[in-house]
């Protein structure tokens, strides 16, 4: 068991703290997706409950390992937002009761007698009166008390909150460490260039990014697209067989990098490609349009991306895109 590569800087720091017994008490730990940063979290508190444990992490074999890995610790809580139990629903907040509970549990003593951890996953939902309700408890946590805050979004969190907490912060790992890590994983280098500049860097996402439908429809989504330039079929047809195939956000996402690598191929910048595997097709595109028609189409997938956000019907917005790319190609 051990953290990933990017995470070890921040690891040995709070190994060192523990062996000088000033380990903080609360932590933020932030970073974009694709990080892991629940993963970071989980190895911290198996390794703060062990009793026996080493400069790498948790022993993995004494009492306290045994009830991690069954899941059923009773010194470690896990707060996050709520589903409804009729709905499904998954609450926007972290509401305040959550946090009341939270405080019972962290003012009763371990029961195996060492660390009592709480993790906040998403911290920055907490709602207001659960942030306040946790502001007291951060500041008078007892000894061998570690609360945990996990959140993407670091400047949401209360000020105060803050500046209770040691900040841990994890960067999008430098192109040859994601790199050589997301080769170890795949044993291939091209795949691993590839995902990575989909996904803008961060490994765990890159990682993940086969198996979404946006990423694994992309060459038949440019295969129509050509399609389409060359009036093989209708612009409407298209629109309505995408919307069925992708969820509307994943198809934007997937358009805005096709026309961004097509732009590229146009000005001749072909090192700059994210879809590498693809470039065939993307220079056939690129050779039959124009770089102003490129550019108006990449702003008109950028403005139905605001106009999603304002709950405007995707249908409508997707048509247009398509009925774009019928007249995308050169006349003449
Ligand atoms: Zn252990």
């Amino acid at each position: 068991m051990s953290v990933y590569p990017w995470q070890q800087n921040a690891w040995q720091l709070l190994q060192q703290s523990r062996t000088r017994q000033s380990l903080a008490h609360a932590f933020i730990v932030s970073g974009v997706q694709g990080l892991g940063l629940f993963e970071f979290s989980q190895q911290l508190s198996a390794w703060l409950l062990c009793q026996q444990p080493t400069p790498q992490g948790a022993c993995t074999v004494c009492k306290s390992c045994q009830l991690w890995a069954a899941q059923s610790h009773p010194d470690y809580r896990l707060l996050e937002q709520l589903s409804d139990e009729k709905t499904g629903k998954t609450s926007q907040v972290i509401k305040v009761d959550q946090v009341r509970q939270l405080i019972d549990f962290l003012n009763k003593s371990a029961q195996l007698n060492g660390y009592r951890v709480a993790v906040i996953h998403r911290a920055e939902t907490l709602n207001i009166n659960a942030a306040n309700s946790l502001l007291k408890t951060l500041e008078e946590a007892g000894a061998q008390t570690v609360i945990i805050l996990l959140t993407e979004s670091p400047l949401m969190l209360l000020p105060t909150i803050r500046s209770r907490c040691q900040q841990i912060t994890f960067n999008v790992p430098s192109a040859a460490q994601s790199e050589e890590w997301l080769q170890s994983q795949l044993n291939s280098q091209f795949e691993a260039k590839l995902l990575l500049a989909l996904s803008e860097g961060a490994p765990l996402s890159a990682l993940a990014l086969p198996q979404t439908a946006w990423f694994v429809a992309r060459q038949a989504l440019l295969q129509n697209i050509l399609e389409v330039m060359q009036k093989k079929h209708s612009a409407l047809q298209m629109s309505q067989q995408w919307q069925k195939q992708l969820k509307a956000e994943e198809l934007l996402t997937a358009l805005q990098i096709m026309l961004a690598d097509i732009m590229w191929c146009k000005l001749g910048q072909q090192n700059a490609i994210k879809n590498s595997d693809l470039l065939p097709i993307i220079k056939t595109i690129a050779s039959m349009s124009a770089t102003n028609v490129i550019l108006a189409q990449q702003k008109q997938c950028l403005e139905a991306y605001h106009l999603m956000s304002a709950n405007i019907q995707p249908n409508l917005l997707f048509d247009n895109l398509w009925l774009s790319f019928s007249r995308f190609a050169h006349r003449g």
